[in-house]
C-alpha cells in the first residue's frame, strides 16, 4: 500500500501519517473487510452480496464476502480466514449469532471492529456495532396486517389462525414472533382470534433452517388435523419464502386462500399481493442496510465513530445499534412504497 493511497484525496489532514500505518484514521484506505452472509434463505442475502461486492470496491476497500450454505462451521472457517487475511472490519449476517463466541473473539484479538448486519450477535462482548430493520417493530406490523387483511374479509371474528415463525437459530426469528404475538396475543385472549391447533409458542411455531419446503409440511398436517372442517382465516407467515409455500399448501389441499402476511419484498411474493393471493410483505431495501453497513465502514476508516441510534441488549453487552424503518407493504399501498425501486416498481403498474 503506497503512502499516496492512504493521504489520497486530502485527507492528510485526518492525521494519516505517511508510512503505511494509518494513525488517527482508523486504517488503510484500502483495507480489506470481511462480510460472513449466511445461507441463500431469502432473495434479501442474495441481493446483499452483490451490493456488498460493489460498494466496497467503489469505496477503495477489498471485499472479501462469503456465503455460509455448509452450515455453521462452514461460516466459522470463513470468519478465522477473514481473520488471518488481515481483515480491519467483519461484517457478520450470522447463521447462527449465538455459535460464533471464539470467532468474534479471535477477531477482535487482531484489532478488528466487528458489525453484525441485519441479525444480532448473541452472548458475546465482541460485537461493535449493529445495523438492521427494526425486528420487533417487523414482528408487529405482520400481525396488525393479519387482523387488517381478515377485518377486510369479514368484519367481525372470531377468525381461525395459524402461527408460524422463522428458524430458531437466527436471533431474529423469535423477534419477529415477539413483534407479531405483542398485537395478536390480547386478541387470543379476549377471543377474537382463534389459534385451532393450539400450537401458539414459539417452539411449536417454528421453521427449522426457514425452509419453504418445512413450511409447506406443517401447514400441511395443520390443515388435515384442524381445518377439515372449519374455515382457516389467517396466517402468520414470518417472510415471504415462507408465505408462498403456505400458500401453495392451502392450495394443494382445495381450501379457500387465508390471509398470510411476509416479509422482505421478494418478487414473486409482490407478483402474489398484486394477484390478490398473499395480503402483505414487508419492504426493508435492502440497498439501504448494505450502504448503511458500508458508511459504518468508511467512518471507521476515517477513525470516526459510527452513528447509531439505540442499542440492542445481546445477552452480554448493549450494542450500538443503527436501526432502519420497515415498510409494511398490501396491494393497496404497493406502487407508493416501491415507487422509487427499480426492480419493484414495475411489478406494481
Ligand atoms: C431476515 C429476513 C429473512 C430471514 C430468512 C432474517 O434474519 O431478517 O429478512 O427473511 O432471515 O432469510
Amino acid at each position: 500500500v503506497s503512502a499516496l493511497a492512504l493521504t489520497g484525496c486530502g485527507r492528510a489532514d485526518t492525521g494519516s501519517t505517511a508510512g503505511g500505518t494509518s494513525g488517527a484514521a482508523g486504517f488503510a484506505k484500502d483495507a480489506q473487510i470481511g462480510v460472513a452472509l449466511p445461507q441463500k434463505t431469502s432473495e434479501n442475502w442474495v441481493q446483499a452480496e452483490g451490493l456488498f461486492n460493489d460498494g466496497l470496491k467503489s469505496a477503495g476497500f477489498k471485499g472479501d464476502v462469503q456465503f455460509a450454505n455448509g452450515g455453521v462451521s462452514e461460516q466459522q472457517n470463513q470468519i478465522s480466514s477473514m481473520i488471518t487475511k488481515g481483515a480491519k472490519v467483519i461484517i457478520v449476517g450470522a447463521i447462527d449469532g449465538a455459535q460464533l463466541g471464539t470467532q468474534l473473539k479471535q477477531a477482535k484479538d487482531s484489532g478488528a471492529t466487528i458489525i453484525a448486519y441485519d441479525r444480532i450477535l448473541l452472548n458475546t462482548d465482541n460485537v461493535d456495532y449493529y445495523v438492521a430493520y427494526d425486528n420487533y417493530k417487523v414482528g408487529q406490523l405482520q400481525g396488525q396486517a393479519l387482523l387488517d387483511g381478515m377485518k377486510a374479509k369479514k368484519p367481525s371474528g372470531p377468525y381461525n389462525i395459524e402461527l408460524f415463525a422463522g428458524s430458531p437459530d437466527d436471533a431474529n426469528a423469535k423477534v419477529f414472533f415477539d413483534g407479531a404475538m405483542n398485537i395478536l396475543q390480547p386478541k387470543i385472549d379476549d377471543g377474537t382470534l382463534k389459534v385451532v391447533s393450539g400450537q401458539t409458542s414459539f417452539p411449536q411455531a417454528v421453521t427449522q433452517g426457514w425452509k419453504a419446503e418445512n413450511a409447506q409440511k406443517r401447514m400441511d398436517t395443520l390443515l388435515a388435523g384442524s381445518y377439515t372442517s372449519t374455515t382457516l382465516d389467517g396466517v402468520l407467515s414470518p417472510n415471504d419464502t415462507l408465505a408462498r409455500a403456505i400458500i401453495t399448501s392451502v392450495k394443494a389441499a382445495g381450501k379457500p386462500l387465508p390471509v398470510v402476511t411476509g416479509q422482505d419484498s421478494e418478487v414473486e411474493s409482490v407478483k402474489s399481493i398484486m394477484a390478490g393471493e398473499q395480503y402483505s410483505t414487508i419492504y426493508k431495501d435492502t440497498t439501504a442496510l448494505v450502504n448503511h453497513a458500508i458508511d459504518m465502514v468508511k467512518d471507521l476508516q476515517a477513525g470516526k465513530t459510527p452513528e447509531t441510534s439505540t442499542e440492542t441488549d445481546n445477552g452480554t453487552k448493549k450494542v450500538p445499534t443503527f436501526y432502519l424503518k420497515p415498510v409494511i407493504v398490501t396491494k393497496a399501498n404497493a406502487a407508493e412504497v416501491y415507487a422509487n425501486d427499480k426492480l419493484l416498481a414495475p411489478l406494481t403498474k
